[in-house]
């Protein structure tokens, strides 16, 4: 703003000093306008309009270009923050949210099917209140790091809530997603983790997994509130375990 006004006022300063000049008689007053008389003065003037035009238009091309180049890095970088959880740097619940239901209106009516995990840390409270906030905060990072290089380039991996992570697994099966959620499972019970003073971590999750491949018109909620429900039956069933299961599309009764 203050370049913009600084460049205005030194502008009109410029202007009102030639109108000045031209009016009291110490300038030519628009000799470009005056028809010229000979070649060699045709030839100077064209000239001199090119020589003061050229760089004034040049300057305003790269103004603009760069400071165009600024607004799309500044868009792209607030586009990446809007769909980025802060503190793990996976998918926030907007963007996995919004990837689930790009997910299932693909896969609405005629495939393929898709699988969607509810993943929630166990213990994760005893975490915080045994080694402090910012160790539980170096677990969330880590499980979200783990998680990430388990699922394939195609699956996709979203903080839910506070310990609560999401997947979305296209082109997926209930065999197939069973085997690499289990994998999830497995990796973040092996998860090498220490506390400050050097003290191993215990970390494990439960799951809850869901897929549509008999019900290929499940809308997005009911997928999460059945994986809802399985990672309920996790946890019921002990912690650090998958629950699986098929939704089914509820039967007619007319
Ligand atoms: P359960 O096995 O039943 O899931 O037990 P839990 O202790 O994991 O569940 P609970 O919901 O009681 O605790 C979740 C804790 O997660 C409470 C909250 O303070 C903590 N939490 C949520 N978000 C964050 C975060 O961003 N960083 C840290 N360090 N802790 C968080
Ligand atoms: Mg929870
Ligand atoms: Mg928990």
């Amino acid at each position: 703003r203050g370049v913009v006004w600084l460049s205005f006022l030194t502008s009109l300063l410029a202007l009102l000093t030639l109108s000045y000049l031209s009016a009291s008689g110490a300038l030519p007053y628009a000799p470009l306008m005056k028809p010229p008389t000979d070649i060699t003065s045709q030839l100077f003037w064209t000239g001199s309009g090119w020589l003061f035009a050229f760089p004034h238009i040049a300057i305003i091309v790269l103004v603009a270009d760069q400071t165009l180049n600024w607004w799309r890095q500044r868009e792209d970088t607030i586009r990446i923050m809007s769909r980025t959880d802060a503190l793990t740097g996976i998918h926030n619940r907007r963007s996995i949210i919004e990837l689930l239901e790009k997910e299932t209106a693909r896969t609405h009516r005629h495939g393929p099917p898709l699988c969607t995990v509810l993943i929630d840390l166990d213990h994760f409270k005893h975490i915080n209140d045994r080694w402090g906030h910012p160790t539980g905060d170096r677990v969330l990072t880590a499980t979200a790091a783990v998680l990430r290089n388990t699922i394939r380039q195609c699956d996709a991996v979203g903080r839910y809530g506070g310990e609560e992570f999401m997947l979305v697994l296209p082109d997926t099966d209930l065999v197939g997603a069973e085997a690499l959620v289990e994998r999830c499972r497995v990796h973040l019970a092996e998860m090498n983790i220490t506390s400050d003073s050097g003290e191993p971590i215990p970390v494990s999750g439960s799951f809850g997994l869901i897929c549509n491949q008999l019900h290929l018109a499940a809308s997005v909620s009911m997928l999460v509130k059945e994986a809802d429900d399985a990672l309920y039956r996790a946890k019921t069933a002990g912690r650090n375990r998958v629950i699986s299961y098929n939704l089914t599309a509820p039967v007619r009764t007319d």
